[in-house]
């Protein structure tokens, strides 16, 4: 079960309220992209979701539940940076295995889920490698096994593609997009490339300025823009 909801959420830093009362609610299952141009808060909404950011007010609930006080590690998301944060002095196999350690999963289980994500993700043969032997798109790799690992009811994703060339980046598209197919669990992806946008989500959020300006389907928004903006940054025709 993988279904977020927020409730008038609001984000304020300082002064400057970044996310101004936003409702929304993604559906188990789907696979969801926040896009809109650098700094209109697609970050922070994710890290409010996440419990990474306190929220000013509003409520989030996940699967009907009201998560808004409840701590990250709580919340049963796990989330996947643009930077790898692998531990470099670890091999791949203990990096996967991490979080789980922390968790108190016995080692038969750890074992487990460690081969089933390695199988699931190509990374069978890489496994007592250390992140420094690895490619770009193999690090990320490990930085999604180490998410699927905690069964997680949500995937959070913050532009994690963005430190991989472009070649790199079309293939990890598919990779992931795949294993939103195989695993039916809710994503949420961040990113400010209309193309990954258009090519991944079921639904997409359009953000300008902490403000939704659209929420529907590829089609929707191609051929229904709301507005100027949501055409001009998704390349209706107009
Ligand atoms: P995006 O991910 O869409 O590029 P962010 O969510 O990172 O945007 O940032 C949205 C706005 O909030 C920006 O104006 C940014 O400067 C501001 N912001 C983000 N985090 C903080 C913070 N910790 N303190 C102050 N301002 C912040
Ligand atoms: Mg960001």
């Amino acid at each position: 079960m993988g279904r977020i909801s927020l409730e008038n959420v609001t984000k304020t830093f300082g002064t400057v309220e970044v996310i101004p009362p936003l409702n929304l609610t993604i559906e188990d299952g789907e696979f969801a992209v926040f896009v809109g141009p650098s700094g209109c808060g697609k970050s922070t909404l994710l890290r409010l979701i996440a419990g990474l950011e306190e929220t000013t007010s509003g409520r989030i609930l996940i699967d009907d539940q009201d998560m808004t006080e409840v701590p990250p590690s709580k919340r049963g998301l796990a989330m996947v940076f643009q930077s790898y944060a692998l531990y470099p002095h670890m091999t791949v196999r203990k990096n996967i295995a991490f979080p789980m350690r922390m968790a108190g999963i016995d080692e038969a289980e750890q074992e487990k889920r460690i081969n089933a994500a390695a199988a699931a993700l190509n990374l069978t043969d890489y496994l007592e490698r250390k992140p420094g032997q690895l490619s770009g798109g193999q690090r990320q790799r490990v930085a999604i096994g180490r998410a699927i690992v905690r069964d997680p009811s949500a995937f959070l994703f913050d532009e994690p593609l963005s430190n991989l060339d472009a070649a790199l980046r079309v293939g990890m598209r598919i990779e992931i997009s795949e294993m939103h197919n195989r695993m039916a669990t809710t994503m949420i992806y961040v990113t400010h490339d209309q193309v990954e946008a258009m090519t991944m989500a079921d639904k997409i959020v359009v953000l300008q300025a902490g403000v939704i300006e659209q929420v529907g389907s590829p089609l929707d928004l191609y051929h229904r823009p709301r507005n100027k903006f949501v055409a001009g940054f998704i390349g209706s025709p107009t």
